[in-house]
């Protein structure tokens, strides 16, 4: 499946296009940062092939058709989780935890011995807030896994999992997230971010760890020299201006920091949680969030299409508008899409269709490892390159 877009200086000699886009196109042509208020205009205003030809330039100018992907598989310890997030399909309380999952130290390290001797990079650790998995039990299954297969990155965790472990073992933030590190932890995966605006988080997830106390977590794990991803639940109950407010506090934090590897925009899946009645948001819609993403967050140099949640198809037409990362070969490790109705139930690729996926678009297939170093280019000509 391919998308044609307009090349950028086809856009800047289009007179009919709005006088404030062409000059946000002027500025994507400058390498110069576009404010807020142009960024909702994007949203407002921007047609498909315009924003198109936007990302698409930004995309080939940093990463010349280049499209990243890693070998990895998911540990989901438990869908147990002490908060009600309103969107998720996933969890269970405590009290119906006989409907969920609990994996045991030696379930999951049966998981890791799975892929013994395969050339898998990174394992990558998220689940629901557990109120008896604490700080001492995940620091030991680092320890595990790291004594086991020293080789694998591990990323795990998101700022909600953090604050609670953390917290509930009485803890600083930055101790807390120390004791980890010494453990063997080494990145952060970028969920529980959803949508930073208290306006918004108020109404789908009150009760976790809130904009300000994500964003610390984050810059402490950067300060520490780990690297962390920053996620974007989008197509709910947010408005543009929301998604502006979470872009932008997310870019200024990168400001500060530099320790942001990617941003991820994660779509609203809406089965069988407290928000179904909300439809979800077209696939053209999809395609404007991306192209917008990176077009407005120009301090992340990676823009990730997470395709267990777009599915493979969607996902592929990302990489039209501003993607240069589709993640993982997953291997079916991931229960969180697939619960909320995602096409994709039981989400593997192999290497080899990640390519074939990556290359019907006319890009370059990369195996990346998880801090973006390359490890294998597998094509270096493809047909037609923008
Ligand atoms: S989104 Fe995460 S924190 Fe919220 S209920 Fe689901 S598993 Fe728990």
């Amino acid at each position: 499946m391919n998308v044609d877009t307009l090349s950028l200086s086809e856009v800047l000699r289009d007179s009919k296009i709005d006088e404030g886009l062409l000059a946000i196109a002027g500025k994507v042509q400058n390498k110069e940062r576009i404010t807020e208020e142009e960024g909702l205009l994007l949203f407002e205003k921007g047609e498909l092939g315009f924003l198109g030809a936007l990302a698409n330039h930004i995309a080939d100018r940093l990463h010349h058709g280049k499209v990243y992907f890693n070998r990895n598989f998911h540990i989901e310890p438990t869908n147990v989780c002490v908060f009600t997030c309103n969107f998720c399909s996933y969890s269970r309380l405590y009290k119906q935890r006989d409907d969920g999952w609990e994996l045991t130290m030696e379930q999951m390290m049966d998981m890791v011995r799975k892929y013994d001797g395969q050339p898998i990079t990174e394992v990558h650790i998220v689940g629901g807030v557990h109120p008896k998995m604490n700080l001492e039990f995940f620091c030991e299954l680092i320890r595990n896994i790291r004594t086991h297969r020293p080789d694998l990155h591990i990323k795990g965790f998101t700022a909600v999992e953090l604050d609670y472990m953390i917290r509930k073992a009485k803890l600083s933030i930055a101790d807390g997230l120390i004791r980890l590190k010494e453990a063997g932890l080494q990145s952060l995966p970028g969920g529980g971010a959803e949508i930073f605006h208290p306006d918004v988080r108020e109404v789908i997830c009150a009760d976790k760890v809130d904009a300000e106390g994500w964003l610390n977590i984050h810059e402490l794990a950067h300060g520490l020299g780990m690297h962390t991803n920053a996620t974007m639940l989008y197509g709910h109950i947010e408005k543009y201006e929301h998604r502006i407010d979470h872009m932008s506090r997310l870019r200024q934090s990168q400001d500060k920091t530099g320790g942001y590897n990617c941003f991820i925009p994660l779509k609203f899946r809406n089965k069988d949680n407290d928000m179904s009645n909300i439809p979800e948001s077209t696939i053209i819609e999809d395609l404007r969030l991306y192209a917008i993403s990176r077009i407005f967050m120009d301090n992340f140099r990676n823009l990730k299409a997470y395709w267990p949640m777009l599915g493979r198809q969607t996902a592929q037409l990302t990489l039209s508008f501003g993607v240069n990362d589709l993640d993982g070969t997953i291997d079916d490790t991931t229960k969180i899409y697939s619960m909320a109705g995602s096409e994709e139930q039981t989400p593997a690729l192999s290497t080899e269709q990640l390519c074939d996926m990556i290359e019907a678009v006319g890009r370059i297939p990369v195996e990346r490892d998880t801090l973006y170093n390359e490890l294998k280019v597998y094509k270096t000509e493809v047909a037609h390159l923008h």
